[in-house]
């Protein structure tokens, strides 16, 4: 654990310096035992991690090469996209480019899209899946992706695409158990990897799905993949330094526990939220921008006008946040928990934020 994180920024997440030094080992040609060793337990504790039975693909590339993935191979024609800050409109915004017609449905920033519109608009038929960020990192809030899932099970052939790129590894996922049909994530964040490297894993469903879609293309076909991980292959040479650096990484998460993981990480939230709170409380001019009870456990939005004072503060005392993210961008700053960051590590964080707030 770093219990003196300097880097907080929400992705790229500090990395430790053992997963860093797994990085120089020398290079193996990809098609040998040795290398399907590797991604054998790089795929089956991926697996733990999602929740899934399913096979977790590895792409070497980052987490929109996941999510680019799940739009081609499980949409065909119309989705209904939960927005709940930028990336979610990220993911709207690819099915669009893909040429899908989509239909939003958007909330102020920090609230969440109740289960009741999601219902509604499903009533209406004619949605081929659903996209929703689990963690939506640029306002820090949590969806409840396992009640989406649940209304769209119910709708019977929408699927269920949840980009967890800001959760995995931070919060408890269970794709199989959800009934969701595709997780994506990314190295780089509450998994604690250097980035470059997607991850995706596919139902049943979203494999028949994927058969008839016509524009998979060739880099990120979901069936290709599927093809070589039935021998713990990728279809391209893989960026192995990065699964050197994985492979060490999920060793240690294995170690430490999932449990105590996601543990660790709604303590690092709570410890955030609290002191925010306070503050905000005694008239700092600090808010957290996700509303109590939807949180994430791994990024924390602040509201503040003075969020460029703050951040230049904050990088003066020699930490380094996350800048303000669309739909906030200017008024905002965030705090990435996440990954192998501790509490001590976050309150020494926020004694140094107190100093800043001081000094406004
Ligand atoms: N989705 C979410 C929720 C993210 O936080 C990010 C990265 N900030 C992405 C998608 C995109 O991931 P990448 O930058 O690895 O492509």
């Amino acid at each position: 654990m770093i219990e003196e994180g300097r880097f907080f920024v929400p992705g790229p997440t500090e990395v430790r310096p053992e997963v860093l030094d797994a990085m120089r080992r020398p290079m193996i040609f990809h098609r040998t035992p040795e290398m399907e060793a590797l991604m054998e337990r790089a795929m089956r504790r991926l697996g733990m991690v999602f929740g899934t039975g399913r096979t977790v693909h590895v792409i070497s590339g980052s987490g929109t090469a996941a999510m680019e993935l799940a739009v081609r191979s499980g949409t065909l024609r119309r989705v209904l996209a939960v927005v709940h800050g930028d990336f979610g409109e990220r993911f709207a915004r690819m099915a669009e480019s893909c040429g899908r017609e989509v239909v939003r449905l958007t909330c102020e920033p920090g609230d969440v899209v109740p289960l009741d519109r999601v219902r509604e608009a499903l009533a209406g038929g004619g949605f081929d899946a659903v996209t929703v960020t689990h963690s939506e990192t640029a306002v820090g809030v949590l969806a409840d992706v396992e009640g989406i899932a649940r209304i769209a099970r119910e709708s019977g052939e929408c699927l269920v695409l949840v980009d967890a790129v800001s959760s995995a590894g931070g919060a408890p996922i269970a794709m199989d158990a959800w009934g969701v049909d595709c997780v994506v994530s990314a190295s780089q964040k509450a998994l604690a990897v250097p980035p470059g490297l997607g991850f995706a894993a596919a139902s049943a469903r979203l494999l028949e799905r994927a058969r008839v879609a016509r524009d998979r293309g060739t880099y990120l076909d979901l069936l290709r993949y599927e093809e070589f991980a039935a021998r713990w292959q990728s279809p391209t040479t893989p960026a192995i330094p990065l699964l050197y650096a994985l492979d060490v990484q999920m060793e240690a998460i294995e170690r430490e526990g999932l449990v105590t993981r996601f543990e660790r990480h709604r303590a690092m939230a709570a410890a955030c939220a609290d002191w925010i709170d306070r503050a905000a409380g005694q008239g700092a001019p600090v808010q957290i921008v996700a509303k109590a009870g939807h949180r994430s456990p791994t990024v924390t939005a602040i509201r503040s006008a003075a969020a460029p004072a703050i951040l230049a503060g904050m990088r003066a005392e020699g930490f380094t946040l996350g800048g303000g993210q669309a739909p906030i961008a200017g008024n905002s700053f965030r705090i990435g928990h996440m990954g192998d960051h501790s509490v001590p590590g976050v309150r020494r964080l926020l004694d140094a934020l107190e100093r800043v707030l001081r000094t406004l």
